[in-house]
């Protein structure tokens, strides 16, 4: 008799954050949970290793959310013979489409060609959260809203009456948009867990956000600007709601810049109960219907409305008008924020806010290490060394789970297994020692199957 047990291997994200890809498998079927990159700073993204042989075999391919460390790499299936559907939310779809193109723009193709881009959406299937799907004879699948960004999904598979709950990226913070994440309400009985906070503290988002709000009212009430680098999607479009939200900022100039525009125009389109919570629907009702990104105060900074951009980001960053700029890249070795900048950091009254996490050996970890100069158009063909000499400051943002986050999610699905994987093994083992409580931990190995005995 053939055994039907259940198999699940990492690719990638084990033991690390980055390039997420794990295959669940038995003796008739396999289906591929994500497939992201791994992004190294001033270096190329790399592919997870060894997942290119499984595709042929796949019977469904499930994207949790866009981040490019859990979807970047999906063009590639196609590439390699998978000709089935890869399941997602409708934005995810839409977020990972300009993703996805920037990618390519950046490396070209060398995971991927355009072709294998342009096919890979033909066969997205989108879901909504609460639908059920199904992805292969006897197994089916469900998304819930993890609260991390726009369209992520923790996924629940069905498979075969084993209940298996991947959490892909989480949140239990109360942010801006989402009122942390969903579940459902029965039992599991496999759950595979992002752990990339670890044990630390992670301050409620409240606090962070008064902090944020405080610090940008003193700096604009000493005739300063406030400047935000950050990611194009997630932590800018929830600073910004944020911002909206503040009455007393209603005469600010908000100046919106980079790829933070084409996510903004996403998240436009979502504004609906299904993707986020009732407070944002109840902030575009207090401004008569319209989105709070497109208050009279928010300003795309584009072609269109201020003719070209690097000479009005260099009268902006010039001029003595107090603002807000938000603006990519969060880690400060590219984007418009250089131009920001230029003007800026010569004068104390300005603060260069990091609200992010800043990757080992960008030029924003460099500063939060305490270096007060940086290298600006670095790629251009005239880089130039600046001094800081504005107020820099760090807000302890986390789009991840706390560790209360996690015990949550165990005492309400209350799984026979835990398998942990995004995240390093320093905060997997302290995570494995904070929850243990005769439940069966794995933290999942690179490559090294977990068995799951039915
Ligand atoms: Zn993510
Ligand atoms: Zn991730």
């Amino acid at each position: 008799m053939k055994s039907n047990n259940i198999n699940i291997t990492g690719y990638g994200a084990c033991g690390y954050v980055g390039k997420a890809a794990f295959i669940i498998q038995d003796n008739d079927r396999q289906i591929l949970l994500d497939a992201g990159l791994k992004i190294k700073s001033g270096e190329l993204t790399e592919a997870p290793k060894g997942i290119d042989k499984h595709v042929p075999f796949l019977d469904g391919v499930i994207v949790s959310h866009a981040h490019t460390d859990h979807s970047t790499y999906t063009p590639s299936l196609i590439k390699h013979g998978f000709q089935g559907s890869i399941h997602m939310t409708p934005p995810t779809r839409d977020i990972a489409q300009v993703l996805w193109a920037d990618h390519m723009k950046i490396e070209g193709e060398r995971h991927w060609s355009e072709e294998d881009f342009l096919r890979a959406f033909s066969q997205i299937e989108t879901h909504k959260y609460h639908e059920k799907f199904k992805i292969a004879d006897g197994i089916t699948a469900e998304f819930y809203n993890a609260g991390h960004i726009l369209g992520s999904a923790i996924t629940v598979i069905d498979w075969d009456g084993t209940r298996i709950l991947y959490t892909g990226d989480f949140n239990d913070r109360v942010t801006a948009i989402f009122d942390g994440f969903e579940i459902p309400e029965e039992e599991v009985d496999i759950v595979i867990t992002e752990s990339t906070n670890g044990v630390r503290d992670i301050p409620k988002r409240e606090i962070v956000n008064k902090q944020l709000m405080d610090k940008t009212r003193e700096t604009l009430s000493r005739g300063g600007k406030m400047l935000i680098p950050t990611f194009s999607i997630g932590r800018s479009q929830e600073l910004l709601f944020e911002i909206a939200r503040e009455k007393a900022l209603d005469k600010v100039p908000v100046y919106i810049d980079g790829m933070i525009r084409s996510m903004n125009a996403i998240t436009n389109r979502y504004l609906r109960p299904d993707f986020v919570a009732p407070k944002v629907l109840d902030l575009v009702k207090d401004l008569g219907g319209k989105s709070p990104l497109k208050k009279d105060n928010f300003h795309d900074v584009t072609r269109e409305n201020f003719g070209n951009t690097g000479e009005f980001r260099r009268r902006v960053s010039r001029s003595d008008e107090t603002s807000i700029i938000v603006s990519t890249a969060g880690m400060l070795d590219a984007g418009p924020i250089h131009t920001y900048l230029d003007g800026t950091a010569h004068q104390r009254k300005n603060t260069l806010a990091f609200v992010g996490y800043q990757v080992e050996g960008t030029q924003g970890r460099q500063i939060l290490d305490g270096s007060r100069k940086m290298v600006i158009n670095k790629l251009m063909r005239r880089p130039k060394t600046i001094n800081l000499d504005l107020e820099i400051m760090r807000f302890h943002f986390s789009g991840h789970t706390s560790k209360e986050g996690i015990k949550s999610l165990m005492e309400l699905t209350n799984p026979k297994e835990v398998v942990l994987v995004h995240g390093d093994l320093e905060n997997q083992k302290n995570l494995v020692n904070y929850l243990s409580n005769g439940r069966n931990y794995t933290i999942l190995d690179e490559k090294k199957q977990f068995t799951y005995n039915i």
